[in-house]
């Protein structure tokens, strides 16, 4: 049967090349008579894919030397927690709220009764537009980004200046184009996007700040125990991991983040072309120059809801999938995250641009 194309915010689509690798594998890992799977963390069987990983994601973000990379569980949502608990000093945290993921670090940092504040937001035009004006003081403790907001589709086309360490979700878009390590202290992600499969956070967090976790921080939750043990303090997900050390040497593959991120301007700019030459037949949620290149979030004329179901119900005839829209803007989302083919995306834009004239 034909791969459906996967266009889901998470998880969502992996590399056929990955998936097939990964099948191949699955019962003898390289003649060891066993799967991956079943192999003990503490085998070197184990031990060289966790380093091979660890070091891909170093070459593939040209990650310097003064910052450690971990294999974190929890998901991206216990970072809400986490950074806060290793990183607050007693002062102000300083956030930009630019979406559902901002507002939910936010209250985590609130729940453990740390200061924050709002230094930029969006919120009052339902999260349409990364604000321009921002201005992280240099008192805070450190200050907090979602470089890609997976439900609104709106991006960081750069990361703001901050005095204090940058702290950056990156969720949605790591492997996506390279990262300025001049301005960011800490970035994390759920692999479940851009990086394999979901079980798995990645956090790259800059050496000088492993020594501020407080003292009754829980062993699990604390960054430089993780960092000591090279990720291995506990049972790391080694599956997961092993499929993501397949995804970045896919990546690898394509010639590296450049390549992607060139590959993905041209894949978004089919779908934004198609929304800015219907004649307002499809609106996009994002204004221009806020738009993500990972996730395009659209209505049908006038958020119509019958139009917008049957374009769906007409998608997931041609095995188009996921492209439900988050119900907290409607409409429709599509996720075109590194996996997606420029074909996939074809496809979905001719099925619009049909809708379109069958429905003026
Ligand atoms: N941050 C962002 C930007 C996300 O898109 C998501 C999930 N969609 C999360 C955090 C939460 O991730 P998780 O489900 O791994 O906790």
């Amino acid at each position: 049967m034909q791969p459906a194309i996967n266009f889901g915010a998470g998880p969502s689509m992996i590399p056929q090349e990955v998936l097939k690798e990964a099948q191949e594998q699955l019962l003898d890992f390289h003649g060891n008579g066993l799967s991956i799977m079943e192999a003990s963390h503490r085998s070197s069987m184990y031990e060289d894919i966790h380093n091979a990983a660890i070091a891909d994601i170093r070459e593939l973000l040209s990650i310097p030397e003064d910052f450690e990379v971990l294999f974190l569980q929890g998901g991206a949502s216990l970072q809400f927690a986490m950074i806060p608990l290793n990183l607050y000093k007693g002062g102000v945290i300083e956030f930009v709220d630019t979406g559902t993921w901002s507002s939910k670090a936010i209250q985590e940092a609130k729940i453990l009764g740390y200061t924050t504040r709002v230094v930029a937001s969006s919120k009052e035009s339902t999260y349409n537009h990364i604000p321009t004006d921002i201005h992280f003081s240099a008192e805070a403790d450190y200050a907090y980004i979602t470089s890609n907001n997976t439900i609104y589709g709106t991006q960081y086309k750069t990361y703001p200046d901050a005095p204090t360490p940058l702290v950056v979700d990156a969720s949605s878009d790591i492997f996506s184009y390279p990262i300025d390590w001049s301005k960011t202290s800490l970035l994390f992600a759920g692999a479940q996007k851009n990086a394999g499969p979901s079980g798995v956070t990645i956090v790259i967090i800059k050496k000088e700040l492993l020594d501020r976790a407080k003292e009754n921080t829980p062993t699990m939750l604390r960054y430089d125990i993780h960092a000591q043990n090279n990720s291995l303090y506990n049972t790391p997900p080694t599956f997961a991991i092993y499929l993501l050390g397949l995804t970045m040497k896919w990546i690898k593959a394509q010639g590296g983040v450049e390549a992607i991120r060139r590959y993905n301007e041209e894949k978004a700019a089919l779908l934004y072309n198609t929304i800015d030459q219907s004649n307002g037949f499809y609106v996009g949620h994002a204004l221009c120059d806020s738009r993500s290149l990972m996730n395009v979030s659209f209505n049908v004329r006038g958020k119509d809801k019958a139009l917008e179901a049957k374009l769906l119900a007409l998608a997931e005839e041609a095995r188009m999938i996921g492209l439900k829209g988050h119900r907290s803007v409607g409409g429709l989302r599509a996720s075109i995250y590194n996996a997606m083919r420029k074909e996939g995306v074809a496809a979905l834009v001719d099925l619009m641009e049909t809708f379109a004239k069958n429905h003026r």
